[in-house]
């Protein structure tokens, strides 16, 4: 069987088309436009990137947009000092903290300092909290693992009674995205470098969320024969025939399993894009808590 490619492209422009239009009926009715202040700290050019297409993509979508830098040598008081700022500004609906920050800032201090209100990436100890506990809410969930449910969800795919398996268990992928199966009813193994016989657990899943970051890792004959395979992992493989000298693969063996799996996302093309456009609904939520 070829499994049915899941289009995070298409489905990622469906949220944010949506939110577009949210946000331009409330700026017509003269609500505040909804903004997103990003924060970066020192000068990794892979951060500066994400951050500058966050910026880019609020303001296709009709919200603001503002950027804080400080230099690599900031001082953790004026980190804190600028999120508390940020807080305090109305005219922001959702502050986001690029990570990494540099080894000398105490990142969980940081999260912890965003109000809740404006916490729109979903990391600050009361959303993951809540996250994590029955019956409350987050207010906000984190963008990729809030991604890969979406596009399952999209897919058609029941999760409730599943077996999910999740690899990895970073607190802004692997963890986030077992809690939300949890929460949506599916029966959730977590794996990590210490898991035993990792494909033997992984033939029990009938969803696979894969996050771990090693290339190609997953194998075809891993995978149960018609599982829902969500592939967020990035990794660069060397491509002589690309400009670049590399082309972008996931955690998954793609041509292996296409050949098993029911539905799979592609990379790039599958979680990437719904990464910021989730952030982008959450930007707008936050404006729509603050100014209902
Ligand atoms: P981390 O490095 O923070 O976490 C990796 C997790 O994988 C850890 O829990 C680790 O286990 C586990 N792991 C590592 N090696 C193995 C192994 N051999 N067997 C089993 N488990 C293993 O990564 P992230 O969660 O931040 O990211 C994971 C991948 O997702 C990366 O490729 C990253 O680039 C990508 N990513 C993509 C995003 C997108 O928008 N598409 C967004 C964020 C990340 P342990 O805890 O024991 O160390």
């Amino acid at each position: 069987m070829t499994a049915q490619l899941i289009d995070g492209k298409a489905i990622a422009q469906k949220v944010r088309d949506e939110a577009a239009a949210e946000v331009a009926s409330r700026t017509a009715a003269g609500k505040p436009q909804p903004t997103l202040a990003t924060v970066l700290v020192g000068d990794r050019t892979d951060s500066a990137a994400y951050v500058s297409s966050k910026g880019k993509a609020c303001l296709e979508l009709g919200m603001g947009s503002i950027s804080e830098h400080l230099p690599a040598d900031a001082t953790q008081e004026q980190v804190d000092a600028l999120v508390k700022k940020l807080n305090a500004d109305p005219k922001v609906s959702g502050i986001l903290v690029q990570l990494p920050m540099p080894a000398h800032i105490d990142e969980e201090r940081v999260l912890s300092l965003i109000s809740i209100e404006k916490d729109v990436d979903g990391f600050s100890p009361i959303n993951i909290g809540r996250l994590a506990q029955k019956g409350r809410k987050p207010l906000f969930v984190p963008c990729t693992p809030y991604g890969c449910i979406y596009l399952l969800e999209q897919a058609g795919v029941k999760i409730e009674g599943a077996n999910a398996v999740v690899l990895g268990r970073s607190n802004i992928v692997g963890m986030p995205a077992a809690l939300l199966l949890i929460g949506k009813n599916a029966t959730v193994t977590v794996c990590h470098s210490r898991t035993r016989d990792l494909p033997a657990v992984v033939r029990q899943a009938d969803i696979l969320i894969a996050a771990i970051g090693k290339m190609e890792m997953v194998r075809g004959d891993w995978i149960k024969p018609g599982a829902a395979v969500i592939d967020v992992g990035i990794n660069e493989k060397p491509d002589a025939t690309k400009k670049k000298g590399y082309r972008l693969v996931g955690d998954v063996n793609f041509e292996e399993a296409v050949q098993v799996a029911g539905y799979i996302t592609p990379v790039p093309g599958g979680v990437g894009p719904m990464t910021i456009a989730m952030l982008m609904r959450n930007t707008l939520r936050a404006a729509q808590i603050q100014n209902p």
